[in-house]
């Protein structure tokens, strides 16, 4: 008969010395693999094999001195859970027999039942079969992974986590001692973006060190590749080192592909022969993590734009509503937890007869100035804490969280004299040559019992008057 493995081993466990004899002389006489049979008549002594053993397939006696009964099956289960079980049973215990097919082992046989020839089949089957339900059941376990994953991918923009959750489960799947995300979007200057490393391997940075000259040999590879303009979504593998590396490639529509990164294992023993599936399973991989950076991108850009104002660039009305009413709810926070009063300014601004200047310089000449004037406005503002936005048409508005009343007339006049010192001609408006701004501030301390309206209001009313007073000057709000 033919076994893949040229070396079988095969555990016996048999109390009666002629079956085992018996069973060892046909097995000679069918298998023509080498042999290397170990025969034991007590459940403990073949367990106690199973400790430092691994065996290709065991034969197990149901009745034996220590043990004879299927739990038999189960104990040896629970050392080796691959491992194929023939059971040798006697033809009156035909049920029991069956019944340890159902908990798991392979085949089973009764005795004085059969001859070498069935022997060595029941053997090779069971051996065929193990392999099949093993390779099945890892199938199963990386289509679960993969859906877990892709699922995980499609839950979270957060590309952080997602590519952290990666490295992860990669890791303790293909039982590598480190798997790492590497990033080369900038070619000159690659680096780790995530990685995963087993505990034992934390100290060793020989991986690192060994997978970047790998890196280097792969760049050069990539770079002939690309001046050969192959294609390059294929996936390149490099086996070094038990260094297994698949490319994170990003796909634009009708633009090249772009290598956006890697995704690699390693095994730190340097002896791993890498499987065509594992192979297969990260190539997989590495194509849902460039869909998820893809993905998350795009919403990052979504986002945004969703924040910021068409025309200037600058914050727009949604941002500045919701900016606001966050500062107004913390420093509110502050002043109940702490007792510690911190105020917010607000400095609403209107660019003065920009109705004028639109008829002069038409509508682009007037889109064209409130840039530059949203550029004032933002460079004029320049805290952490600190807002510019765009309120609605010629209207501009500056949040000043943290800064009180005095901070804020030193940033409106900031504002004032840049805008002064860029001189945009504006021939039709009646307080000046140039392009000039009125300006309302106020300042309040946040509390819960007031709201963010007041505080817009009372910037406002000053805006106005501002306007009422001949333009291009700052007002502040004395409540
Ligand atoms: P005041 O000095 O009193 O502020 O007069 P004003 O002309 O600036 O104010 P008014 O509110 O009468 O007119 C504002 C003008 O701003 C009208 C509108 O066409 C123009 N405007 C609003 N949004 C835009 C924009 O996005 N682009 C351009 N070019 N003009 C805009
Ligand atoms: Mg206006
Ligand atoms: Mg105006």
């Amino acid at each position: 008969m033919s076994i893949e493995n040229k070396n079988l081993k095969i555990l016996l466990i048999e109390d009666n010395f002629d079956e085992a004899e018996l069973i060892r002389e046909m097995i000679n006489l069918v298998v023509d693999a080498s042999i290397n049979l170990t025969h034991e008549s007590y459940l403990k002594d073949g367990l106690k094999c199973l400790d430092n053993n691994q065996y290709d397939i065991i034969l197990l006696d149901l009745r034996l001195p220590d043990n004879d009964d299927l739990s038999s099956i189960n104990k040896i289960k629970n050392k080796n859970a691959t491992v194929p079980i023939i059971v040798l049973s006697s033809i009156q215990d035909k049920d029991i027999a069956v019944e340890a097919v159902r908990k798991g082992a392979q085949d089973y046989l009764y005795k004085g039942q059969f001859d070498s020839e069935l022997l060595g089949r029941a053997i090779r089957y069971a051996i065929e079969r193990q392999r099949i339900q093993e390779q099945l059941k890892k199938q199963i376990e990386r289509e679960q992974l993969i859906g877990r994953m892709t699922e995980s991918i499609r839950k979270s923009l957060e590309l952080r986590e997602i590519l952290e959750t990666t490295v992860h489960e990669v890791r303790q799947f293909l039982k590598a001692d480190r798997v790492i995300i590497y990033g080369c979007q900038d070619k000159s200057s690659p680096r780790t973006v995530t990685e995963s490393v087993a505990p034992k391997q934390k100290n060793n940075t020989s991986v690192l060190a060994d997978f970047e000259s790998l890196y280097q040999s792969y760049l050069c590879n990539l770079e002939l590749q690309e001046e050969q303009e192959q294609n390059l979504e294929g996936a390149v593998v490099s086996l070094t080192n038990s260094i297994l590396t698949v490319p994170i490639w990003q796909n634009y529509p009708e633009k090249k592909a772009r290598l956006w990164g890697q995704l690699l294992a390693q095994d730190c023993s340097g002896c791993r022969q890498w499987q065509p599936w594992e192979i297969e399973f990260l190539i997989q991989l590495s194509n849902s993590v460039a869909i998820a950076i893809q993905q998350s991108e795009l919403y990052l850009t979504v986002q945004r734009q969703a924040m910021l104002d068409g025309l200037t660039g600058i914050a727009n009305r949604r941002q500045f509503d919701r900016i606001l009413e966050q500062e107004w709810q913390r420093l509110a926070h502050q002043q109940e937890e702490k007792g510690v009063y911190y105020p917010i300014s607000l400095i609403m601004c209107d660019v003065d007869f920009f109705k004028n200047y639109n008829t002069v310089y038409g509508h682009l000449g007037g889109d064209d100035c409130l840039k530059q004037v949203a550029q004032v406005i933002q460079q004029s503002s320049q805290r952490a804490s600190d807002l510019a936005a765009r309120y609605g048409g010629e209207e501009f508005a500056v949040i000043l969280s943290g800064t009180d009343a005095k901070g804020a007339l030193k940033v409106a006049k900031n504002i004032r004299s840049t805008l002064h010192q860029l001189k945009i001609p504006h021939q039709d408006s009646l307080v000046s040559q140039y392009v000039t701004l009125s300006m309302g501030i106020a300042t309040k301390i946040p509390s819960f019992d007031t709201n963010p309206i007041e505080l817009i209001n009372l910037a406002d009313q000053a805006l106005q008057q501002a306007k009422t007073q001949g333009r291009d000057r700052i007002i502040q709000s004395l409540i």
